[in-house]
């Protein structure tokens, strides 16, 4: 896609799920790219192993550029290191994909207050520092940007037993609003990608239960769970030049499911 060649990419939460799916496909558009994990590397050089097998096509040198960087999105310092980090490796940092996410499962009235802070510390509050600190950069070196927001269905559909998943996503959309219309002068574009069911780890309560998975599938129009690379793709076309007219919005990559799915049939 155009203008993805030799852009500087950082990914959060990139080894395993749609995050992985998203580094390989920007290292096969050509960018270099900064997988963040969060741990254990393992999962990222996983991650860096197959976005250059793909990338590159056994051609040895073939101009990506890789890097792991490791950061809790949580906690600011190891941002602020992170991003620093990358500017340092890189020279620059051109596209942010704020992807790390978490969840947990709990009756709103039982969730403890450092449960609920965890998940909005993840999903909301780091994609923000992430953010923050990616500006700060961009500003200073007079660049243009790309943030992406990798969001939910559960921005506009509400969770029960999620309660501070579906605000952290809630708020996501404020977020990328917000910061869009403030760095829009400046050439930096914020947008959020907002998946449907897709299958990765953090869906593995359901995915490999094919009675539970079938009971998912049928509250989706089209029928059938998303696959990261489906995700990775709309990712990439925010982050490319195709979208250079596009700020400040979120696209949701659902297969209809926030159409009100149980109006399928008029009749209902
Ligand atoms: P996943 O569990 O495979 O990926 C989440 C990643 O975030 C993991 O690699 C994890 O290590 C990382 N992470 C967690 N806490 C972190 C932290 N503090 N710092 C850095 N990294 C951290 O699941 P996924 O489905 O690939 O989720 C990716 C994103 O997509 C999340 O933001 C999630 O909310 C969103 N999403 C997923 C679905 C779905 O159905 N899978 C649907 C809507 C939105």
């Amino acid at each position: 896609m155009n203008g993805l060649k030799g852009k500087n990419t950082l990914i959060t939460g990139a080894s395993s799920g749609i995050g992985q799916a998203i580094a390989i496909r920007l290292a096969q558009e050509g960018c270099n790219i900064a997988i963040n994990y969060r741990k254990s590397p393992s999962g990222a050089e996983e991650t860096e192993e197959m976005a250059l097998q793909k990338a590159c096509k056994n051609v040895e040198n073939c101009g990506v550029k890789s890097l792991l960087v490791q950061g809790d999105v949580s906690k600011e310092s190891d941002v602020i290191e992170m991003v620093n980090t990358v500017v340092e490796k890189f020279g620059s940092l051109d596209i942010l994909i704020n992807n790390a996410g978490i969840q947990t499962e709990c009756p709103s009235h039982e969730i403890t207050a450092e449960d609920f802070d965890r998940v909005i510390g993840v999903n909301l509050r780091g994609s923000y520092l992430c953010a923050r600190e990616t500006i700060k950069h961009l500003l200073t070196q007079n660049r243009r940007g790309v943030i992406i927001n990798i969001s939910s269905v559960h921005e506009i559909i509400p969770r029960p037993m999620y309660v501070s998943y579906s605000i952290s996503k809630g708020g996501m959309e404020n977020m990328t609003k917000t910061l869009a219309l403030e760095y829009a002068h400046r050439g930096i574009r914020v947008n959020s990608v907002a998946p449907g069911a897709t299958i990765t780890p953090i869906n593995e309560a359901w995915t490999d239960d094919p009675e539970k998975k079938a009971v998912v599938e049928s509250h989706i129009p089209m029928g059938r769970a998303g696959t990261s690379e489906e995700m990775a793709a709309a990712v990439a076309f925010l982050a490319s030049d195709e979208a250079a007219y596009i700020t400040g919005q979120t696209l949701f990559v659902d297969a209809g499911l926030t159409l009100y799915a149980d109006f399928r049939e008029p009749w209902s």
